[in-house]
């Protein structure tokens, strides 16, 4: 009996400690999949290319904004915005390799369209790319119009890069209002993705502290925050990563934590 229990404890363990996420089955028709399958293909080729990212269909996203997802599993998505940068997000898509951790890059569209092969990297490497506008604007100044614009050129800029549609949004600042979140998320099918850890990197508060804030903050379902144009951020990862790996988090994109999320029913509609 007691050897019963252990099996089955052991087992449930083994269940809840996976941020592993099955994909809806059969929605992968139409131009996002045939996307996905051009990027694919034409990576598939390339040396480096060793594993194709689990993507399912296209997501399906229950809510309009998501700071945190209620997830029983032990996961977090790690994000970066602003870039790319030549230089630091090279060097950032290093240091997740050497550890396999999978992220998301909010980039903007003007530096997606000056660097697109480091967007093919971020693809090639089981990433996830996601918009965030095309010049980094404050979306509560602008008209409907340049909203629409500044989504579509950069969702474009991204898409003609990797070959793979966007389907998650971050406001640039945070900036935005529940009008203009249920207007991107009916005409763009974007939720809205903002964050449970903010470390403020961007006033750069010294390498020790962005990296402590980042430990301190994650939370099962957490979404943290940092930005891949500063150099001092990049600095602070390896600290922080490890830390949270050895804390047992284990890393999987937005629309995967999402997607845990969902599957568990534990998020508000
Ligand atoms: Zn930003």
């Amino acid at each position: 009996m007691a050897r019963l229990v252990l099996t089955f404890l052991a087992f449930a363990g083994l269940l809840l400690s996976s941020c592993q996420v099955a994909g809806p089955a059969a929605s992968t028709s139409g131009a996002w999949k045939k996307g996905y399958d051009d990027a694919s293909a034409k990576y598939a080729s390339k040396p480096g290319w060793n594993q194709a990212p689990s993507v399912p269909g296209k997501p399906v996203y229950a809510q309009t904004t998501y700071s945190s997802v209620s997830v029983s599993q032990p996961c977090v998505a790690m994000t970066f915005d602003d870039g790319p940068h030549p230089s630091n997000t090279p060097r950032l898509l290093d240091m997740l390799k050497q550890r396999n951790i999978k992220a998301t890059f909010f980039v903007v569209g003007t530096n997606s369209q000056a660097y697109p092969q480091i967007l093919r990297r971020m693809i090639a490497e089981g990433h996830e790319i996601a918009n965030h506008t095309w010049t980094h604007a404050n979306i509560t100044t602008l008209s409907t119009d340049a909203l629409r614009r500044e989504l579509r050129d950069s969702a474009d800029a991204i898409t003609k890069a990797t070959g793979v549609t966007p389907t998650l949004f971050r406001p640039p600042y945070g900036a935005t209002t529940a009008n203009i979140k249920a207007l991107i998320k009916s005409e763009f099918g974007y939720p809205s993705i903002i964050w449970s850890v903010d470390p403020e990197d961007w006033k750069r508060p010294g390498v020790q502290v962005v990296a402590d804030r980042l430990v301190a903050g994650a939370r099962p379902g957490g979404i943290l925050l940092a930005h891949d144009i500063h150099k001092p951020t990049i600095d602070a990862m390896p600290s922080a990563l490890d830390r949270l790996l050895a804390k047992g988090f284990q890393f999987v994109t937005v629309s995967q934590l999402i997607a845990l999320g969902q599957k568990g029913g534990a998020t508000a509609p």
